[in-house]
Formats: structure tokens, sequence, C-alpha cells
């Protein structure tokens, strides 16, 4: 069985979560997309952990987590992430961690580059978390950055590295007007990250077939959600790599595998980190109180995220390009304070009421049209059936799977791991 857990709305759903959960029955978890620039966060025996780039299956002592081709590989980052894990007594070794030969480095002026374009833009910014994401794949699709496989193969690797570095000093240079990345430190850089992350990098591809053929099953694990994906979100707000369950195997390093099950991951209100449209947002008073209900604050940067009522229409598309066979909802239990719950089924857009999907300018026009459910005003986090749920908790739940048209399979009542109803 193969499955992916992927975001439908602005990320930060509680993906990391979800995996940490169903990693107990695969055998593999792959990243296939993404780098550092988002947290998942996961709670459990071992304690509470922002991963950035590690998949949320390296808590499982049997399971064996892989990094695809798809990733921005962040040597510095990755060494930090192993290292505080080991810290806390997770085992990371070869076998239980492989990286993909094929997966490009994003390098430090990677980042640098990021933070120059994001100063230049002020307060035109996207909302970058400055981790050399976008710079990282502008260069990987102009072929101007290194595969991790060379540090295997490459005997003159320092070279190539520096090669690369080249066209990026260009950038730096002539763009920005600051001072070259200088080409020692990046020998040093290349010393200390690459050389301890090496062990680690394989032929993924032919692994996770052989895992297929051996029956294994292998979860695959998006970061941030439909809506910032490159081609089907709300450009240019989006993040620089597809968030799509479609492009997992292809991501992961094995293109033939087929997905069996995807399952979308909704959170019971709205949320959005950064810049971009968000038509449900709340302001002021009621969006501080959501906010400190549901302790949203960045994973990555601690950026207070921004609240609002669940946007229905944003969530149906996602659930679409998602091809979302199921869906998790969660945080249901941050709603508990609500007399009653805003779900914004439609938009005004020029005074005409529509519940599809905008093109992405045309989101700055949309207004939300709400409906109001009733709230059930009392602690579910203990809740562990959907019988047990207050009505208005079950409505709550029954209303959006009606207007999704999909499934909910799982709701969480909690960010611990045995926090969850399955259906
Ligand atoms: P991800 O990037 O999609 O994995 O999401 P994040 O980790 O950025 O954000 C989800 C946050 O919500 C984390 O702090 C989780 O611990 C927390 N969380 C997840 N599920 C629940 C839930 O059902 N209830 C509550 N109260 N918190 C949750």
């Amino acid at each position: 069985m193969n499955s992916a857990v992927v975001g439908i709305n602005w990320g930060d759903e509680g993906k990391g979560r979800m995996v940490d959960y169903f990693a107990e029955r695969y055998d593999v978890v792959v990243r296939f997309q993404g780098g550092g620039n988002a947290g998942h966060t996961v709670i459990n025996d071992k304690g509470k952990f922002a991963l950035h780039l590690l998949p949320s299956g390296i808590f499982r002592e049997n399971v064996v987590n892989v990094l695809g081709n798809g990733v921005a590989l962040d040597p510095e980052k990755l060494y930090n992430e192993i290292e505080s894990l080991e810290k806390a007594g997770v085992k990371i070794t070869p076998t239980n961690l492989k990286i993909s030969s094929r997966a490009s480095i994003l390098f430090p002026w990677h980042r640098l580059i990021d933070e120059l374009e994001e100063n230049r833009l002020a307060d035109k910014k996207y909302g970058s978390t400055k981790q050399g994401i976008a710079p990282f794949y502008a260069d990987k699709y102009r072929k101007k950055t290194v595969l991790a496989g060379e540090l295997l193969y490459d005997d003159d690797v320092i070279g190539t590295i520096k090669k690369a570095l080249e066209w990026d000093n260009l950038i730096i240079t002539d763009i920005y007007k600051c001072e070259p990345y200088s080409a020692e430190d990046i020998e040093s850089w290349v010393n200390k990250y690459c050389s301890k992350i090496k062990p680690y990098i394989t032929d993924v591809k032919e692994y996770l077939e052989e895992a297929h053929l051996n029956n294994k099953n292998i979860l695959f694990e998006a970061q941030l959600g439909s809506l910032r994906d490159i081609d089907y979100g709300i450009y240019p707000y989006t993040t620089s790599s597809t968030t799509l369950s479609t492009y997992a195997p292809i991501g992961a390093g094995a293109p033939e595998l087929k997905i069996d099950k995807t399952v979308g991951v909704v959170k019971a209100y709205s949320t959005c980190v950064g810049e971009g449209p968000f038509v449900s947002e709340y302001f002021g008073d009621e969006a501080d109180e959501l906010r400190e209900k549901g302790a949203e604050y960045g994973a990555k940067t601690g950026r207070p995220r921004r609240v609002g009522a669940l946007d229905l229409v944003a969530t149906k598309y996602g659930v679409e390009v998602q091809g979302a066979t199921s869906i998790a909802l969660t945080k249901l239990d941050v709603l508990s304070y609500m007399k009653e719950i805003n779900v914004c089924t439609a938009y005004l857009i020029d005074d005409v009421k529509t519940n599809k999907f905008p093109f992405p300018s045309q989101l700055k026009k949309a207004k939300p049209v709400y409906e109001v459910l009733k709230g059930w005003a009392t602690d579910i986090s203990n809740v562990r059936s959907f019988d047990e749920l207050p009505i208005e908790a079950k409505e709550y739940i029954l209303f959006i799977e009606k207007y999704l048209k999909c499934p909910i399979e799982y709701v969480s009542v909690g960010p611990e791991r045995e926090s969850l109803i399955k259906r």
C-alpha cells in the first residue's frame, strides 16, 4: 500500500502529527519536496519536536526514512537536525535514513540570496522564511547546483561546487551589489556538513523499487499545502516546489510507483503564514483569541500565523487538486471555546457569489460569505470516538464532509499521538 499525507490548505495543517501516527503501519516514510522552510511538529513519547527536513517517521524504530530527489537538501540544516534528535535519544543511521543521490544541494549562498531578495522587495515581499528555497529551486531548474551523489562520485567535488558558486556570485555582486560568497568558506562548509551526511546518500530509486516489490508499505509526506503549490497555488505567494500528491513518486525517487490512498490534512479553521490573499481572515480580538487558543505561531520562525474561519471554497479546491481520497480534520478541540462558528462557504467577487476558487489575482477582490454553525462549548480533548462527540461537533464535521464531498476519516482533538478519533 502506498499512501500520501498532504496539506490541503496553506500548510501547518498538522501533517507531521498525522504522519507520526500513520508511521506505525508503514515501513518507509518519504519526503518528496520542499526543504527546511517549514516545520512539522510531532509530540510523542520522546518529547516535542519541530522537524524541518527529516521525515516524520524518524521516531518509529522499524521505519526507514527517505529524503527524495525533489527535496531541497540543505546539509547544514539536516546535520543540525540529526544532531538535535540524537541528543533526544533518537537513533539515526544509514539503515533508517536514506538520502537520494539525485537530491540537489542547497548551499548557504541560496539562503543569502533569499534574504537579499526579500530585503530588496521590502514591503512587497512574499514572506519567505529565508531558508534559500526559491533561489535553490531556481538554480536546480537552470542546472546551477550540484547533486548529492557528486559527494560520492566526483573526485573534484569542491571544484564542481565552486563552479556553481561562480554563477550565484554574479547574482550577489552584479544584482545585489554585495560582497561575493567566499570560495574558502565553501570548502570548510563542505568539509563540515557534507561529509556528515555523506554516509546516508544512496540510490533511493533502487531501494524504493525493492521495498515495493517486497510489499512494503510506503508513506509519502508532503510539506506545505495545495494553496502553496507552485503550479496550482496562489502564485506568486506559493512555495517553489510541487506540494501535490501526484508528484510524490517523482520527487521521492521511484516514478513508477502508484499512490493508493491520499489523506488530505485540513485544519478545523484556517491559518496562513506569510503574505498573500486570505479571504476568511480574522483581525483584532477575534484573531488574537483564535491564535492563542490554537497556539498559531510558525514552527520554523515563531511568526504569529494569520488565522480565520474555515475557508471551504479554498479547501474544496485543495481537496480536488490533491485528489484526496479521505480527510484528516485536525485541531477541532481548538474551536471548543466558540459559541458560534463561522464557515466560509462562498466568495463574493464584484458582488457575484461563487463557490469556485478563482484565479489567484481575483482573490484580493473576494469577500467571504459565512454560514454560522452552532458551537459545542465543551472540552472535547479526551473524546476518542465520533459517537461521544457533542452533537454540534458532529454536525460541524458532517457539514464540512458534505461540502467537500470527501470522507473525513480522522478527527484530531489534541496534539498528542493518541488524541485522535478514527471514524
Ligand atoms: P504541519 O507542518 O502540517 O505538520 O503542521 P505544524 O506542525 O506546523 O502545525 C500544527 C500544530 O498543531 C503543531 O503545533 C501540532 O502540535 C498542533 N496540533 C496538531 N494537531 C492538533 C490537534 O488536534 N489539536 C491541537 N490543539 N493541536 C494540534
